[in-house]
């Protein structure tokens, strides 16, 4: 039995922490297959867990205010020439 939209939300949380693995991860696919609504939250949880990983990864705690660092990170996207030693020189 496929898991109900309110199984796969919690479970599209989890594995932020801990991916789904098995009979369980395929469950959520199908049901991530049928169901736009959970394909939405899915998307929108990637790209949160997303940010959340950058920003740990370009500020250093008390070194750049968090906005600072954001606004470095959406320069370097809207001009497209974003490398690698700029995400970190931001640092
Ligand atoms: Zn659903």
């Amino acid at each position: 039995m496929l898991p109900t939209c309110r199984e796969a939300a919690q479970q599209l949380s989890d594995n932020i922490d801990r991916p789904a693995t098995g009979l369980s991860w395929l469950k959520l696919k199908l049901h991530l297959l049928m169901c736009v609504y959970c394909r939405r939250y899915a998307t929108q949880i990637e790209l949160s867990a997303g940010t959340v990983r950058l920003l740990n990864r370009v500020i250093k705690p008390g070194t750049e205010s968090i906005k600072k660092a954001v606004s470095n990170y959406q320069r370097c996207k809207a001009s497209n020439n974003c490398t690698e030693r700029e995400q970190k020189s931001s640092k």
